[in-house]
C-alpha cells in the first residue's frame, strides 16, 4: 500500500495479486500430492509477488519443461484475462539461499543441449566482492552441479593451494568499498574510512568525497601482526612496493572466498562445511618476490629476511644461500645446458611479455613504451659509496625503483596488472640467470 493516492485500490491490487499466487501454488501442490498421479513430488520451494519456484525430484528436463507447460495453461485458463502465468525457465540443479539469491543450471527451452550457469543476487555477481571470491564461487557452483562434491574439494583445494603461493594477480584481490566524509558519533567507521584518512593525511589536496568508492587491498607483512585497519593499502601502493608487503592470503580466504562459499555450500541437499575443507588443504609457503627494493621510510622489506630454500628450476627444497633468492639445487646444477636453456627461456618469455603489454600502452596513452617503462630499476648516486652503505642483509641502501612506475598507472586496467606481473617475472629470470652465471 505505502503512500498511495488510492490506498484501497492498492490494497485491493496487492490483494489480488497475494491471492492469484496462493492460489497456483494451492495448485502445484495438489498435484504433487496427488498419489499415483504424474506429477507427484512436486512442491512449491518458493513463491513471491509474481513468481514461483517449483521442485520436481527425479524428473529430467524435458519432464519439467512438460510439467511448466501444463502447469502455467492451467493457471492461466483458472484467472481472468490478461492475468497469464509463463514458464521462465528450468533449471537442473540449483540453490536458493534466500528470496531473490538463487543460481543454478538454466534451461531456456527443453530442445536446449548444454545449460547455462546462471546466478541472481549472489556474489558472483554482486560488485562490492573482489574478483577472486566471484571467479571461485561461480566455477565451485558450477563443478558442483556439473562434476558433484568430490571434484569441488579438488577444485577448492588447488585455488586455495593458489592463493596462499601467492601466484594470482593483485586484480584478482582488489576490493572497493564506500567511504564516508565523517562517521557517526566519531566512529572509526570500516577499513577503507583508514585508508582515506591516511591518503588525506599524506596529500592534503586529496579530499575524501562523500560515499566516493575507494579500491583496496589488504596485505600482511609475514611474521608480523598488525590491526586488520593498518594493513590497508591502495592497488598501486602494493604493485610499486611490492618488496614489502604480500597479500594477506588468509584473510581473502577465509573472510571472503569461504564465507561466500558456506553461504551457498552449506545449503542442503550438499551440506558442506567449507572451513573443515579449507583447514584439511595443504598450504604452501609463499613465493618470495622479485622486485628492486623501494625505499620506503625504515620500513622492513621482507624479501630481503629470508633467502628462497626451494629450488626455481625444480621446486625441490634444498639449502638457502644466504638471502638469496634464487637457488638452484645440486641435481639441476649437474645438467648445465639443460637448465640455461630454461633460464633464458624464462627472461625471453618474460620480455616478450613485457614488451606485448607495453606495445598495447603505447597504443592506448600515446608515449613511447617498452619492456623498460615499467617499475625501472634506478640506482641512487651516493656520496659515500663503502661498506657502510651495504646494510646488514646485503641489499644496496640506494637501489630502488622509479615512482610513478609507469607513464600509466591506472589501476582499473588488466594490463597495468599484466605488466607488474612481467617486469616480476623478468626479475626472477634475470636473478636465475646471474644464479647460473649466464649473465
Ligand atoms: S595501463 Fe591500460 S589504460 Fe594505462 S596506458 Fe596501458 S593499456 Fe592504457
Ligand atoms: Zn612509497
Ligand atoms: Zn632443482
Amino acid at each position: 500500500s505505502g503512500r498511495s493516492a488510492m490506498p484501497l485500490l492498492a490494497d485491493a491490487i496487492v490483494e489480488c495479486g497475494r491471492r492469484t499466487l496462493a492460489n497456483a501454488i494451492s495448485l502445484a501442490n495438489d498435484l504433487g500430492s496427488k498419489e499415483g498421479g504424474r506429477w507427484n513430488g512436486a512442491e512449491v520451494i518458493y513463491g513471491d509477488t509474481d513468481s514461483l519456484f517449483i521442485k520436481l525430484p527425479g524428473r529430467s528436463v524435458k519432464d519439467a519443461f512438460e510439467f511448466g507447460r501444463e502447469f502455467c495453461t492451467s493457471v492461466t485458463a483458472s484467472n481472468p484475462p490478461p492475468v497469464e502465468l509463463k514458464l521462465e525457465k528450468v533449471y537442473h540443479a540449483t540453490l536458493l539461499q534466500t528470496k531473490k539469491k538463487y543460481c543454478g543450471m538454466k534451461y531456456d527451452s527443453p530442445k536446449q543441449k548444454k545449460p547455462v550457469f546462471e546466478a541472481k543476487g549472489i556474489e558472483t555477481v554482486r560488485r562490492d566482492q573482489c574478483l577472486l571470491t566471484q571467479k571461485i564461487l561461480r566455477n565451485a557452483l558450477i563443478t558442483i552441479f556439473r562434476r558433484g562434491v568430490r571434484a569441488t574439494k579438488d577444485y577448492l583445494c588447488r585455488q586455495w593451494k593458489m592463493i596462499h603461493e601467492g601466484s594470482l594477480p593483485v586484480s584478482d584481490f582488489v576490493l572497493t568499498g564506500r567511504v564516508r566524509s565523517c562517521y557517526r558519533g566519531g566512529k572509526i567507521g570500516p577499513v577503507q574510512a583508514a585508508l582515506a584518512r591516511r591518503l588525506a593525511e599524506s596529500d592534503p589536496g586529496r579530499v575524501v568525497r562523500h560515499k566516493e568508492r575507494l579500491p583496496y587491498v589488504i596485505v600482511a607483512t609475514p611474521g608480523i601482526t598488525f590491526k586488520l585497519r593498518d594493513c590497508v593499502l591502495t592497488p598501486m601502493e602494493i604493485l610499486t612496493r611490492w618488496d614489502s608487503y604480500t597479500i594477506h592470503s588468509a584473510y581473502y580466504a577465509t573472510k571472503h572466498v569461504n564465507a561466500a562459499l558456506q553461504r551457498c555450500l552449506g545449503l542442503s541437499p550438499y551440506n558442506i562445511d567449507v572451513n573443515t575443507w579449507y583447514e584439511s588443504c595443504p598450504k604452501p609457503r609463499k613465493r618470495i618476490h622479485h622486485w628492486p627494493i623501494t625505499r620506503c621510510g625504515g620500513n622492513a622489506m621482507i624479501s630481503t629476511y629470508f633467502g628462497s630454500d626451494i629450488c626455481t628450476l625444480c621446486g625441490v627444497k634444498c639449502k638457502a644461500k644466504g638471502s638469496s633468492k634464487v637457488v638452484v639445487c645440486d641435481t639441476c646444477h649437474k645438467d648445465h645446458a639443460q637448465v640455461s636453456t630454461v633460464a633464458l627461456r624464462r627472461l625471453n618469455t618474460a620480455q616478450y611479455d613485457a614488451a606485448e603489454a607495453a606495445r598495447i600502452c603505447g597504443l592506448c596513452n600515446g608515449c613511447p613504451e617498452n619492456g623498460r617503462t615499467f617499475a625501472q630499476e634506478k640506482i641512487f648516486k651516493s656520496s659515500v659509496t663503502n661498506a657502510a652503505n651495504l646494510t646488514k642483509r646485503g641489499t644496496r641502501k640506494g637501489a630502488g625503483i622509479v615512482i610513478p612506475i609507469a607513464n600509466c598507472v591506472c589501476v582499473d586496467c588488466p594490463i597495468t596488472y599484466e605488466r607488474h606481473r612481467a617486469r616480476e617475472s623478468e626479475l626472477e629470470a634475470l636473478a636465475l640467470c646471474k644464479e647460473l652465471n649466464l649473465l
